[in-house]
Order: C-alpha cells, then sequence, then structure tokens
C-alpha cells in the first residue's frame, strides 16, 4: 500500500492495518498516509487526490 499523496510506502500496525486514511470509495478510494494527513486538511486532500 502506497500513499496517493507522497507516494511512500504506508506503514502498519501490529494488526497489519495501514496507517492513515481512505478517502473516497470503490475503485476510486485513495489511500493517505498519517503524515500526510496531518499536513493537509481534508478538503486539499480531496482537491489533490481528484486531479
Ligand atoms: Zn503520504
Amino acid at each position: 500500500m502506497k500513499c496517493d499523496i507522497c507516494k511512500a510506502k504506508a506503514e502498519y500496525t501490529f494488526l497489519k492495518k495501514p496507517l492513515g486514511t481512505y478517502i473516497g470509495s470503490g475503485k476510486a478510494r485513495k489511500f493517505v498516509c498519517t503524515k500526510c494527513q496531518k499536513t493537509n486538511s481534508q478538503e486539499e486532500l480531496t482537491t489533490k487526490l481528484t486531479k
């Protein structure tokens, strides 16, 4: 799993859950790592991912 903003490889919790969040749904679903989540607002993330 890679972050769709910074393209960094996602880190995983011990439960194998990627550290970050998903934006969108279905095939258009994007992954955003915690770092990008912190440095971007929800609005900025949506804008960057839909470009
Ligand atoms: Zn990222």
